[in-house]
C-alpha cells in the first residue's frame, strides 16, 4: 500500500481463493463496490464469507490501517460475534414464509440507515435473496440506485437464475464452486483436529461444501441425522409402497422443512450406486454406508431413471410444491 502499512487476513478457509483474493484486494486498495452477490450452492461458505469480509471492514484495525483483519478481539470484533453490531444488518426469510416481503426490505433499510456508523460502514447481508418478492426487490433496488458512502449489500443466493435482472445487472457477481475432496479433507485434519478416517468420510459425503463439512464434525448430532438419512433411503429402495411411505414420514418428521436437502442426499446415493454399477466404488460419496450400497439391486437403467425424477423434484420443491407429495412420488420411480 502507498502509505506502507499493512493488514493481515484472519479469514476462515472455505476454498474459493478467487473469491478470497477478490475480496482482501478489495479491501488493500480500498476499492470496495456497494452492492456484491455472492451466489453458489449452499453450504460452500457464502455466509461464513460475508460475515469475515463485513466484520473486517467493521474492525477497528481497517480505521486504523494496519494488523489483522478482523482482529477478533476489539469492540467491532465482539459485537459482529454475537450479530449484535449496529453497523451489520442482516435480512432473512421469516420462517414459513414464502417470500422475503417489502415490509422486511423497509425495514432493513430503515434499520441500515440507523446509528452512529461508528466505522464509516453499513452492511447488510441478505440471506436466500432468491425468496424477494418482486416488489421487495424493486424496493431494495432503489436504495442501490443511490446508496450513500459506505453502504455495502451483500446478497447471498443459492438460485442466482431467480433473481431479478435489475438486481443482477447492478451487482458484483461473486460464483462459489465446490471445493476438491482433498481441500476439505486437509481442512478437516488440520482445521477441526479429526482423525484421518473420520475426515475422510465426511470430506466424502460432504460433496466439496466445506461448510457443510464443518457443520457435519462440530455437531454430532446433525452427523447422526445425515447418518440417518442416508440409511433410510437406501433402505427405501428395496422396501415395499407403505415402507417407503413410512421412511418419507420419518424423515420429514425428523427435519421439517428439509426435503431439498433429503433429495440432495438422495441424488449423492443415486450416484453411488451409478458409480458403483461401473466398479468406481472409492469415488462414492456415501462410504459410511458402503455395505447397505452394496446390497441394492437397482439396475442402471432404473437409477438414471430415478436421477432425472429427482431432478424434476428439485423444481417442484424450488415451486413451492408440496415436500411429501414429491418425495413419495419420487419414491415410487424405483
Ligand atoms: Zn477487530
Amino acid at each position: 500500500m502507498s502509505d506502507g502499512r499493512k493488514f493481515e487476513f484472519n479469514w476462515p478457509w472455505f476454498g474459493n481463493r478467487h473469491i478470497i483474493d477478490f475480496l482482501q484486494g478489495s479491501i488493500l486498495s480500498r476499492e470496495l463496490s456497494h452492492f456484491y452477490i455472492f451466489s453458489g450452492l449452499p453450504d460452500l461458505g457464502k455466509s461464513a464469507l460475508a460475515l469475515a469480509f463485513s466484520a473486517s471492514l467493521l474492525c477497528r484495525n481497517f480505521a486504523d490501517g494496519q494488523g489483522l483483519l478482523p482482529c477478533g478481539s476489539c469492540p467491532s470484533c465482539l459485537e459482529v460475534k454475537k450479530a449484535a453490531h449496529s453497523d451489520l444488518t442482516f435480512l432473512r426469510l421469516a420462517e414459513e414464509k414464502k417470500n422475503i416481503s417489502v415490509e422486511q426490505v423497509r425495514n432493513f433499510i430503515r434499520l441500515m440507515s440507523l446509528g452512529s456508523f461508528a466505522s464509516g460502514f453499513k452492511i447488510g447481508l441478505v440471506k436466500s435473496a432468491e425468496s424477494l418478492s418482486l416488489e421487495a426487490a424493486n424496493c431494495l433496488l432503489k436504495t442501490l440506485e443511490e446508496p450513500k458512502p459506505g453502504v455495502v449489500i451483500i446478497l447471498l443466493t443459492s438460485h442466482l437464475e431467480q433473481l431479478p435482472a435489475t438486481i443482477l445487472s447492478r451487482g458484483q457477481i461473486l460464483l462459489f464452486r465446490p471445493a476438491a475432496r482433498e481441500q476439505v479433507y486437509d481442512y478437516l485434519v488440520n482445521e477441526h483436529k479429526l482423525t484421518r478416517d473420520f475426515a475422510r468420510v465426511l470430506s466424502r459425503i460432504s460433496s466439496g461444501r466445506p461448510a457443510l463439512a464443518a457443520k457435519l464434525a462440530n455437531d454430532p448430532g446433525f452427523f447422526a441425522g445425515r447418518k440417518k438419512i442416508i440409511l433410510t433411503l437406501i433402505k427405501m429402495m428395496s422396501d415395499n409402497i407403505s415402507g417407503r411411505f413410512q421412511a418419507i414420514e420419518e424423515i420429514i418428521k425428523q427435519e421439517p422443512g428439509s426435503a431439498v436437502e433429503t433429495l440432495e442426499v438422495w441424488q449423492t446415493i443415486t450416484r453411488d450406486l451409478l458409480l458403483m454399477r461401473l466398479n468406481l466404488e472409492e469415488l462414492t460419496a456415501n462410504e459410511l454406508a458402503l455395505n447397505e450400497l452394496r446390497e441394492v439391486n437397482l439396475p442402471i437403467a432404473g437409477l438414471l431413471n430415478l436421477q432425472e425424477k429427482i431432478k424434476e423434484g428439485m423444481k417442484y420443491l424450488a415451486a413451492n410444491a408440496n415436500p411429501r407429495t414429491v418425495l413419495e412420488n419420487i419414491s415410487l420411480q424405483t
